[in-house]
């Protein structure tokens, strides 16, 4: 994936979300000046200290350095209670704080993410940004403003006290520190890109993890873990030599870093001595100058490290938001009012529609559904049924023409509203890793417990759940997988029971169930078409012998449409098929139709 997110994109996500914190950044921002002072401060007085003692004594030593001293001592009392008022209000009040509102907002924007969007990006993936966006925040906010903005108020105060003492030590330490600050600017750049390339390559072998993991059957069906492994390794060989190029450029960093601070010390130590043996330095201005150069170093290799911390963090932040705040083009018109279903009637209107990058689906298709009827849809595998149901679930927009129920464009009404009206039953569903009571509660949060049986009976789901060990409170597994197809497709129609939405649509919805158990089933499914518009994607086309209309799908084009009869009668490619399927059944048995 290309990084698109700038950094002035990142400031600005970061920034809003620090709106609601503005009393803890205060705070933040305060203890940043106040340690920036007492830094210099401590080093003046115990310059002060130093000279009045070394004086030829004149009167009470106690008496001359009590202010000095007291001042001292007062500074550093005041930092330590600076610190616990940090703790309170960044460690304690904040950083939980900004963790949960980050991951809310993160989900705010994947929700409203699009079918597309998550057929582009593995889910495993995404949750790994998720926790790159919380971890990254908190801690760059806390290298920028405690570390720094506090260095540059340090070095801001350091170089007047120094300018005090001798125009010289001021001039000195603004020397080095342009050149080491230079110097990491001449860098950012190039550090910031191999942290970005280190940071992709990192995220990408643990997607790659997920997907092998999620894939696991088939690896060890086709025998592939070899391959796989091999494929890994070699992932992350390309990871070690990426995180080895940034390091590298580090390591001459911190290199020039410590060659400089030795002139920086060597120069200052020159000059003191220099003014010793002239008279115009006094011994306490030994202590201040070289008090002050170790503080600086000091904090100057910290920052140098956090630097490098901070760019990999960047890197990181960079990447989750370009995943995550990717433009979504579905979203709801801002004055989107409710789709209202008087009657259930859809209108194709000269819709064209391709998936991105690949031929059209539909070509100028137009096609008119009226309120309640039962329409079945047959054809190939490919022939563009799921595509044409998924297009009025919104799922995609199309290209051109429009969509309408009941006279209201789709675009132009809520897609919650749209998704309320319509209970599907997909192709191949997968439940949450919750219990098979939630998960048909999915249809409708405020059904009860008796509503809830009642439909899993209907959907004939209840005879399998009543075996499992735990009944109802039993966990699926992941996406459904400790349940067969042909169960998962149970609890999906239970579902649809319940949701009850005046637009029904099926597809494949039976696909996966024994023709026996499927009977039963047509019954109750027969049951709840009552009043609704329905289609029905037909695996089995006996399932469409009591439908009202039957539209056959190839390539896109309708090119049947009518009655089960009328197109028997027509001996198209709606007869092949059901030639094909002896008398509408698939052989379930060896010993034929049942
Ligand atoms: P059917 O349900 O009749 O089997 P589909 O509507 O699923 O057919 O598919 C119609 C065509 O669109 C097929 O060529 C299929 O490969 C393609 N297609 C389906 N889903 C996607 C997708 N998410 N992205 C790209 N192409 C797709
Ligand atoms: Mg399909």
């Amino acid at each position: 994936m290309q990084t698109k997110v700038s950094v002035a994109t990142t400031s600005r996500y970061v920034l809003n979300i620090l709106k609601s914190f503005k009393a803890s950044i205060a705070v933040m921002l305060c203890v940043a000046v106040y340690g920036g002072l007492s830094l210099s401060v401590m080093p003046y007085m115990i310059r002060i200290i130093i000279n009045r003692v070394s004086e030829p004594s004149t009167g009470d030593l106690v008496a001359l350095i009590a202010l000095p001293a007291g001042i001292y001592l007062l500074t550093q009392v005041f930092l330590s209670l600076g610190y616990r008022t940090y703790d309170y209000f960044v460690t304690i009040r904040m950083i939980p704080a900004l963790r949960a509102k980050i991951t809310n907002e993160a989900m705010y924007t994947l929700l409203n993410q699009t079918q597309n969007y998550f057929q582009n990006n593995l889910s495993g993936n995404l949750a790994n940004k998720i926790n790159d966006l919380v971890s990254s925040i908190p801690e760059m906010i806390q290298i920028v403003i405690d570390r720094f903005i506090t260095l540059s108020l340090i070095i801001l105060f350091a170089v007047i006290t120094l300018g005090l003492v001798n125009i010289k030590f001021a001039a000195l330490m603004i020397a080095w520190v342009a050149t080491f600050v230079l110097c990491v600017a001449f860098n950012t750049r190039r550090v910031t890109e191999l942290a970005i390339a280190w940071s992709e390559q990192g995220s990408g072998i643990i997607g790659r993890i997920v997907d092998i993991l999620a894939n696991f059957l088939s690896v060890q069906l086709f025998s592939a873990k070899r391959i796989e492994q091999q494929q890994l390794a070699d992932a992350c060989t390309d990871a070690v030599s990426k995180e080895r190029k940034l390091q590298w450029r580090y390591f001459w960093i911190f290199m020039f870093y410590g060659v400089t601070a030795l002139m920086l010390t060597a120069a200052s130590l020159y000059f003191l001595i220099q003014g010793r043996v002239a008279g115009t330095v006094q011994p306490g201005d030994f202590a201040l100058v070289l008090l002050i150069n170790i503080t600086i170093m000091d904090q100057l290799w910290m920052i140098a490290k956090d630097y490098a911390h901070f760019s990999r963090l960047l890197g990181k932040l960079m990447q989750a938001l370009n995943a995550i705040l990717y433009p979504t083009d579905l979203t709801d018109k801002p004055n989107a009012g409710e789709l209202k279903v008087t009657a259930g009637q859809i209108t194709y209107d000269q819709v064209h529609f391709n998936y991105k990058g690949r031929d059209e689906v539909f070509r100028n298709k137009s096609v008119q559904i009226p309120a309640g009827q039962k329409v079945g849809l047959v054809g190939y595998s490919g022939g563009g049924k799921t595509t044409f149901v998924n297009l009025i679930l919104r799922l995609y927009d199309v290209t051109a023409g429009k969509i309408l129920i009941d006279q209201q464009d789709i675009r132009d009404v809520t897609q919650e509203s749209l998704h309320a009206a319509i209970a599907m039953i997909p192709q191949d569903p997968v439940l949450f890793h919750r219990s098979l009571l939630d998960n048909i509660r999915y249809g409708k949060q405020t059904a009860s417990h008796s509503d809830i049986i009642d439909a899993a009976k209907r959907a004939r789901a209840d005879d399998f759940i009543a075996k499992l060990p735990k009944g109802y409170e039993t966990f699926v597994g992941e996406r459904g997988i400790k349940l067969s197809g042909g169960q998962r497709q149970r609890v999906a129609i239970a579902r649809a029971m319940l949701k009850n939405a005046p637009i029904l649509i099926l597809d494949e919805a039976t696909s996966q169930l024994d023709s026996v158990t499927e009977g039963f089933i047509q019954d109750a499914l027969w049951e709840l078409m009552q009043g609704k518009t329905t289609i029905v994607i037909a695996h089995r086309l006996s399932t469409l012998l009591h439908m009202d209309r039957i539209l056959v799908f190839d390539q896109g084009k309708i090119v049947e449409d009518g009655t089960h009869s009328e197109l028997l009668a027509k001996r198209g490619l709606y007869k092949t098929l059901w030639d094909a399927q002896v008398g509408g059944f698939l052989p379930s048995t060896k010993h034929g139709a049942i």
